[in-house]
């Protein structure tokens, strides 16, 4: 079996297994304690957070640990809601954005917020003009992801940045980061980002661990209300493994970035090529997305048939993303790029990671060849 869904999941660092079994048994102590063990533990999570900084060249206070990128959306979207109501009751995001995102503006929508959910053009990318003239004096919030999920495209964060700002100064700005990190450079700085979500389990780290970047000075209301822990926006006992082993793998990840994406590129481009050429296959990523993403549809042919043929072929691939695969509706992502309903049921992600080689390409390709013949003559996957 041949593993191709690196973006729902990426198989652990070796690293990250041994700290989080490591840390289960030696460091059980509350980080809140204040004996000789909980200040150990305390002091573990000091240093991830010196690690995550410098990865992404901020300051240790401006780092909040989470349970994911879920939560860390969730807070940043709804934290700030709480937060800055005082200015404004309307917020910017996309129509492609992850269910984090996009659903948490759904929940603002139905309380009275306003949300203007900007339209992609036709390769998934939103116009900076265009979104920053949706802009306003009342502008509490914009999200704007960086690397799509189900796509791989790439959002102009810099320009999208200085655009946002120069419309209103004010006006926060959010980056999903989840699908970037690791494989495309991170410049907070220069893309003026206020707020920024990770999730480990995509960095090769555990699941159920993440962080928000909180630029200095930016107040988030919390979600969670307790203890004081996270500076009081984030209540709960810390899960010291998880961080320990979070932080790991960001590191990693961020210093493995040049060497996987010069790894990853000519395996992507090859497999485009090699679709681009197959009759009524219409790709969903392109050579300018993000390296580890490729997406295509068989209009007409459900995507869910198509991907249990390639998993008896031996290849694990994913109709879209994880957190939408159980959706027999079309892909949201797909539609707001302007593809039609046949083209939006179904398609089929293919991500990428570093155990993969050419050799395991050809055998995709081969199973890709295989099972839409298959398919085609049996019109089992027909719509
Ligand atoms: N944003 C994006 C772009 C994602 O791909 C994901 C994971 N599917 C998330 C947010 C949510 O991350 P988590 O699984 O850590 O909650």
């Amino acid at each position: 079996m041949l593993y191709w869904d690196y973006a729902a999941a990426a198989p652990p660092f070796e690293e990250v297994v041994q700290t989080m079994e490591q840390l289960m048994r030696l460091h059980y102590a509350n980080p809140s304690s204040l004996h000789r063990a909980g200040l150990e533990a305390e002091g573990l999570i000091r240093r991830s957070r010196e690690v995550c900084a410098v990865a992404l060249a901020v300051l240790p206070q401006e780092i909040r640990f989470t349970s994911g990128a879920t939560e860390s959306n969730n807070l940043a979207i709804k934290g700030a809601a709480l937060q800055y109501e005082g200015r404004g009751r309307h917020m910017v995001t996309t129509q492609v954005e992850h269910p984090s995102v996009y659903e948490s503006c759904l929940q603002l929508q139905r309380r009275g917020w306003e949300i203007s959910f900007v339209a992609p053009g036709s390769s998934g990318r939103v116009d900076p003009a265009r979104l920053a003239a949706e802009i306003r004096k009342d502008t509490v919030l914009v999200s704007v992801m960086h690397v799509n999920n189900e796509t791989g495209s790439i959002q102009p964060l810099e320009e999208l940045g200085r655009q946002i700002k120069a419309a209103n100064h004010l006006t926060l700005f959010h980056v999903d980061g989840v699908q970037g990190y690791g494989k495309l450079p991170v410049e907070l700085n220069s893309w003026k980002a206020d707020l920024y979500s990770l999730s480990a389990h995509k960095l090769r780290g555990p699941r159920g661990a993440g962080l928000l970047y909180v630029r200095d000075g930016v107040k988030l209301s919390p979600l969670l209300s307790g203890g004081s822990q996270e500076q009081g926006e984030r209540a709960g006992t810390e899960n010291v493994p998880a961080i320990v082993a979070a932080a790991k793998a960001v590191r990693m990840s961020g210093e493995q970035r040049s060497a996987l994406t010069a790894r990853l590129l000519p395996l992507r481009d090859r497999l485009l090529r090699f679709l681009e050429q197959l009759p009524e296959l219409l790709l969903n990523s392109s050579m300018e997305g993000a390296p580890h993403i490729v997406h295509f549809s068989y209009p007409g042919m459900k995507g869910e048939v198509l991907a249990r043929k390639l998993e008896e072929l031996g290849m694990i691939v994913s109709t879209r993303s994880a957190c939408s695969s159980r959706l027999a509706e079309p892909s949201r992502v797909l539609l707001a790029m302007g593809r039609d309903h046949a083209a939006a049921t179904g398609g089929i992600r293919i991500s990428l990671g570093d155990s993969h080689t050419e050799a395991d390409i050809e055998a995709l390709e081969q199973a890709v060849k295989k099972a839409v013949t298959s398919l085609k003559i049996t019109e089992g996957g027909r719509i």
